[in-house]
């Protein structure tokens, strides 16, 4: 499954967000393929057409799909060198698919601040370029192995250079691997090196409770915002305390707590739909009568593959699909109005799955 590390500063919110995750939990019997370890929070992916399905066919059950956040404690300024077990939390961050990166923008003066104010993008910065110094270190390597290579005109090696160059160029100015402009070849090239600034990275504003119905108004929310748009990311608002309240409530409890802060949706349900964004993944759906159930995969995947992600054994017997989009089955009211409608498709190996697609897998066992 694909992982979203949470890392930032000390003292900036992470810890109390990922309780809130943990705490909002997914129910883990459900997600038996999911990772089990205390640095793992699974939490479900909120999908309003799931409660629309579980109306109209009434299983005995429904299943969320699910998303996993790993808790990355510890960046501090000179991790890239080793200070404060800092390489070993880079090598965490390198086994994420994305970062989301917590950023304090709460006053409070009985909470320290490492670097004695709140500075959003100056923590950012410090954040950013451990990652960048850990980049530079790892292509250097690269670049003085592929020298001897590069004698003996190795293709590999060949195709590496102008990438490393132009990596280089980025990293002794500061910049992110993810902001220069790569070829498709160069692209690929540069993502088999596995680094930390290619990754996506979403920013979290942590806003103190009494901000986050104007959030628009926090000065430094706008200086995170103008920094993201600079380095093409996505920034969302959350208040990490409140989220750890609204944890503990149930879905009614919820939404009035939402209405009363005058906000339309919880930061959790917004960062696992950012997350889910920035790592390219979609929703589809099995709907029979034991279970409503929706399932996470990549855009571009096919029927077969998705078939996969249930069990190894419907992608190796694949037949074909019976499809139906969402938003036709609604309309027609019921599996078998669809199918009179001629709504439901048969599908092949080859078809592209879309998302909110309604898919019944035929295969051999
Ligand atoms: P971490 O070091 O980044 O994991 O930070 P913590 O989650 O431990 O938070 C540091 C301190 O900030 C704790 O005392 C939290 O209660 C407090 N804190 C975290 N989020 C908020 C928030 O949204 N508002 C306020 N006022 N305090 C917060």
């Amino acid at each position: 499954a694909l992982t979203a590390g949470i890392v930032g500063l000390p003292n900036v919110g992470k810890s109390t967000l990922f309780n809130a995750i943990t705490k909002a939990g997914a129910e883990a019997a459900n997600y038996p393929f999911c990772t089990i370890d205390p640095n793992v929070g699974i939490v479900e992916v909120p999908d309003e057409r799931l409660d629309k399905l579980t109306e109209l066919v009434e299983p005995k059950k429904t299943i969320p799909t699910a998303f996993e956040f790993t808790d990355i404690a510890g960046i501090v300024k000179g991790a890239s060198k080793g200070e404060g077990l800092g390489n070993k939390f880079l090598a965490h961050i390198r086994e994420v698919d994305a970062i989301t990166q917590v950023v304090r923008c709460f006053a409070d003066d009985n909470i320290t601040h490492v670097s004695g104010g709140v500075d959003p993008v100056s923590d950012i910065e410090v954040i950013n370029l451990e990652l960048v110094l850990a980049d530079m270190e790892s292509i250097e390597k690269r670049i003085s192995r592929n020298a001897k290579l590069l004698k003996q005109k190795d293709k590999d090696a060949v195709a590496e250079e102008p990438v490393l160059a132009k990596l280089r160029e980025a990293f002794e100015n500061g910049e992110l691997a993810r902001s220069i402009d790569f070829t498709e070849d160069e692209l690929k090239i540069a993502k088999s090196l596995n680094l930390l600034t290619l990754k996506p990275m979403l920013y979290v504003a942590n806003v103190s409770e009494d901000e986050i119905a104007d959030a628009a108004s926090n000065e430094y929310v706008q200086q995170v915002r103008d920094y993201a748009a600079g380095h093409d990311s996505d920034v969302i608002v959350v208040c990490a305390k409140i989220e750890e309240e609204m944890a503990e409530l149930d879905d009614e409890e919820k939404e009035m707590f939402l209405e009363e802060l005058g906000i339309e949706e919880s930061g959790l349900d917004q960062l696992v739909k950012a997350a889910y964004n920035l790592l390219g993944l979609a929703t589809y759906f099995t709907a029979g009568v034991q279970e409503v159930r929706a399932w996470t995969f990549k855009k571009g995947m096919k029927a077969p593959q998705c078939a996969g992600i249930i069990h190894s054994d419907f992608e190796r017997g694949f037949i074909r699909a019976e499809t139906v989009a969402y938003e036709e089955l609604v309309e027609a009211g019921s599996m078998a109005a669809a199918k009179e409608a001629g709504k439901v498709r048969q599908e092949g190996k080859e078809y592209i799955v879309k998302d909110g697609d309604v898919m019944l897998f035929r295969f051999n066992v």
